[in-house]
């Protein structure tokens, strides 16, 4: 059979294609190395727990908005909830709840920060994460893959666009300077906000990227079930899926191309490859595909960041009411940024939260080059230290004791590389910064005509929202 589209990969870039396309008509194949669905935003089973293997929030649901669009679009049967507030972040005895209320954030900010016009401040990112969604939700196609869309992306809401461009070149920083914040824990909530949304840090950061990565937490769900539930109802709606299928090369013809697996060859006239730009290097025969997706081409895979994992359950407390967490500490050790990223299982959800027990995932920044190619008793003595650091720091934020953790776990760029097959185990995609250059965002590249690349190495994609949108985008491009 000669497929209209095989899609590569089935995490929520590849799952949401699919199913999407799937929905219009069209025949669709999706291959995935791994023998469940998600990716990133995957799970695993131990123990009888279900552990969200990465992501763990969803965003991006409010009306018109990628998330809302996709599970009203294929009807997922998904019970989400409301996560307010949507982060807590701990910092020097200060707890920070982000509400998704502006009136009630301006005054928890005022509460701890006083004398910083916090109103006006977050009324402006505000501003701009609306601009930010207008352009995304009203103009679909981007990134541009012909002058035809070239064109109505200029022509088509452009003051809006006008209005919006200074943005790029602008960072997050260059607009607090005007606020004179003194407070150096005000400056690390927002750097370290940025780093889980644009995976970089104010001074960097565009100030439109990074304005809707601050209000992120205004719109973030749980889902019942965890990611286990999420990239489960998106793959049932995918009737041909093919897990334990690894691409091992891809061989383009004229007008079609063959896509090789161990277990068999697949044949179709379009191929959407959402797998990391750097892995299709190795897929490719002929030299103008090796070319284009080496690793000196851009995006540098060395600005990127990858991330250690610790999962475990600890005893459900009554007091313990919040589900999301940022913990400021020192420098871990291994890791980059100065905080780590706790995500809880609801409390009312018993498929995850049982025997009196919560599910923890906690994530932080690293370096694939702390962890790749090390000696392997470095590489366990390294993993030690950086799990037993994040884990006496949580005992003493949680007050909890050495027997209350159970089932503790870890992870590293080397667990990526094994369980997504992503490149260094490269997580999270492209650094937002200053210093790219807009037009990468903006042109879709590819080597040949009918092969596209979605994912989060690709503009839009940063976060599942973003990664579904560049998915969306794509099918309306192609319908
Ligand atoms: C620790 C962590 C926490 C995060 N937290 C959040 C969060 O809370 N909220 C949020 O929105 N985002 C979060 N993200 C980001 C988000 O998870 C990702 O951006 C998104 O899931 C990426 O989806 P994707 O489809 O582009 O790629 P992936 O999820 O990597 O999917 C690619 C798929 O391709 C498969 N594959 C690879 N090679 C091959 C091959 N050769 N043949 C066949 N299949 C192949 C992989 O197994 C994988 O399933 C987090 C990421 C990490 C790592």
């Amino acid at each position: 059979m000669i497929y209209d589209y095989i899609v590569i990969g089935a995490g929520s870039a590849g799952l949401s294609f699919a199913a999407l396309m799937e929905n219009k008509g069209h025949s669709v194949c999706l291959l995935e190395a791994h023998t469940i669905p998600g990716g990133c935003s995957s799970y695993f089973e131990r123990d009888g727990y279900t552990f969200d293997a990465g992501a763990t929030t969803l965003s991006g649901l409010k009306t018109g908005r990628p998330l809302r669009r996709l599970i009203d679009e294929l009807n997922l049967d998904l019970d989400l909830v409301h996560v307010d507030p949507g982060i807590v972040s701990v910092i020097n005895h200060k707890k920070i709840h982000r509400f998704s209320d502006p009136q009630k954030w301006n005054e928890e900010l005022s509460k701890h920060f006083p004398d910083v016009d916090h109103k006006k401040l977050w009324s402006y990112f505000r501003e701009i994460e609306k601009r930010g969604w207008i352009l995304t939700s009203t103009f679909k196609n981007i990134p541009v893959r012909s002058f035809k869309s070239l064109f109505s992306f200029l022509s088509f809401k452009l003051p809006t666009a006008l209005k919006t461009t200074p943005e790029l070149f602008r960072s997050v920083d260059s607009e607090l300077k005007k606020y004179n914040i003194h407070y150096q824990d005000y400056l690390d909530i927002i750097d370290e906000m940025l780093f889980i949304t644009a995976q970089n840090g104010r001074e960097e950061t565009p100030l439109l990227m990074g304005a809707m990565g601050l209000c992120y937490p205004e719109d973030t769900s749980y889902a019942m079930g965890g990611m286990k539930a999420f990239s489960e109802s998106i793959a049932k709606k995918c009737s041909t899926i093919f897990y334990r299928h690894e691409v091992q090369k891809i061989i383009p013809h004229e007008n079609s191309f063959t896509v090789k697996t161990r277990q068999g060859e697949f044949e179709a006239c379009n191929v959407v490859s959402t797998i990391p730009f750097w892995n299709h290097a190795e897929l490719f025969e002929d030299q103008k595909a090796k070319n284009f997706f080496s690793t000196k081409n851009k995006p540098d895979p060395s600005e990127c960041w990858s991330a250690f994992m610790v999962y475990l359950t600890i005893p459900l407390s009554p007091e313990r009411k919040d589900l999301y967490f940022q913990i400021h500490c020192p420098q871990i050790p291994n890791c980059e940024t100065k905080s780590y990223f706790v995500s809880l299982s609801h409390p009312d959800d018993k498929s995850r939260s049982k025997n009196g027990r919560q599910v923890v995932t906690i994530s932080t920044h690293s370096r694939s080059s702390a962890w790749l190619g090390i000696d392997k008793e470095i590489y366990t003595r390294k993993k030690e230290q950086t799990s037993e650091f994040i884990l006496e720091s949580l005992k003493k934020e949680f007050q909890l004791q050495d027997n209350d953790l159970q089932n503790v776990m870890t992870g590293t760029p080397k667990t990526f590389v094994k369980y997504t097959r992503r490149y260094n185990g490269l997580v999270g995609g492209i650094p937002h910064s200053i210093k790219r250059n807009p037009l990468e965002y903006i042109i879709a590249g590819s080597p040949y005509k009918n092969f596209y690349m979605l994912g989060d190495t690709q503009f839009p994609g940063q976060g599942i929202a973003a990664v579904v949108l560049g998915s969306q985008n794509l099918v309306n491009y192609l319908n």
